[in-house]
């Protein structure tokens, strides 16, 4: 809610006010109300501890403008996303792993194994892929959704791949357990609807210039549609530094706590496109409070029709697996 202070007060007065938010066991924000008077936000504070605050006018109740996706209540749990047996959002940090692009069968054979050895629990990779040039490859279309559950069977994973079209979302949701629908496509309702109507869970990654309301708001059209079985996937927003492909935005996954009870996973391969960022990051983002880490592999990195660059080797993806072990046991996750 938004505590509106009393006109005139002055700086030790809007300090009194915080600490006594504070004391209410939140942590306050300064804003300007309409009409330039101070207030606080305090995100979760008991409508019955109000009146323990000094100095407040008036109470305007800051109801989200997402409602399905929207935390109800300050201690709301994490909602759990089963996907085909593994729970996102529990206590355990679930790696999903795989190419950028499903190239060939022996490809994905070998990335499966990766995977399945480093403790993942999904296999990820395109068979759609929303490529920036029309030139790039395309990915392989049904072919690659086919080697897709061929390979994730064979290594008892899960698979988690991108639609692109609502055309497209019976088709891939009969090869996939989690469809994702990708950056470029945050806004895109038609689709968003799509996966809203049908029931495997979805993997929403964030636009690469979304605000988190923006992108929450995507979440409210999926779970409007139907379906609440939603991860949030933070992969990096633009920025003006080229030094990094994207610039990974790990605050994002404690903010949205606040705003969301969604489980909330963070792809470093997009969000930062370096390989030495990548290891630092997954760990990082298990630290800032990930239910799920995203990262692209290929047994053969030079080679990779798209993303080589960013691919970590088996070898590579072992250790990200080992050390997010190391930190999720120290937060008391595993
Ligand atoms: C991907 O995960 O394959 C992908 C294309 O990522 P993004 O939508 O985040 O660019
Ligand atoms: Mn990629």
């Amino acid at each position: 809610m938004i505590l509106v202070l009393e006109d005139g007060l002055d700086a030790e007065g809007l300090e009194r006010a915080e600490r006594a938010v504070r004391r209410a066991g939140v942590d306050p924000r300064r804003m300007l109300a309409q009409g330039g008077r101070v207030a606080i936000h305090a995100v979760g504070l008991p409508r019955e501890r109000v009146d323990e605050i000094p100095g407040v006018a008036f109470v305007l109740e800051s109801a989200p403008p997402f409602k399905r996706v929207a935390r109800r209540h300050a201690d709301e749990p994490t909602h759990v996303v089963t996907v085909r047996g593994v729970a996102i959002g529990g206590t355990e940090i679930v790696l999903m792993a795989g190419p950028c692009a499903v190239e060939h069968a022996e490809q994905l054979e070998e990335s499966a194994r990766a995977a399945a050895a480093a403790g993942a629990r999904l296999l990820r990779g395109g068979a759609f892929k929303p490529r920036t040039s029309p030139y790039s490859f395309q990915g392989l279309g049904e072919e690659g959704l086919r080697m897709l559950r061929v390979a994730a069977d064979r290594h008892d994973l899960a698979v988690v791949t991108e639609v692109l079209e609502p055309n497209a979302v019976g088709l891939v949701s009969e090869y996939a357990d989690m469809l994702q629908v990708g950056s470029r496509n945050m806004q895109n309702s038609a689709l968003l609807r799509a996966v809203g109507r049908q029931s495997r869970p979805v993997l929403l990654k964030r636009g690469m210039s979304a605000t988190l309301e923006e992108w929450l708001l995507a979440a409210e059209y999926i779970a409007d549609a139907g379906n609440e079985e939603i991860v949030l996937c933070e992969r990096g927003v633009r920025s003006f530094d080229m030094a990094s492909r994207n610039l990974l935005d790990l605050a994002a996954v404690p903010l949205l706590r606040e705003r969301t009870a969604l489980p909330v996973a963070v792809d470093p391969s997009h969000g930062v496109g370096v390989k030495a960022a990548i290891l630092p990051m997954a760990l990082a983002a298990v630290a800032a409070g990930a239910d799920a880490i995203m990262v692209e592999c290929h047994p053969d990195p030079g080679t990779a029709r798209s993303d080589g660059f960013q691919a970590l080797t088996p070898d590579e993806l072992a250790r990200v697996g080992a050390q997010i072990r190391t930190v999720a046991a120290a937060i008391g996750r595993s």
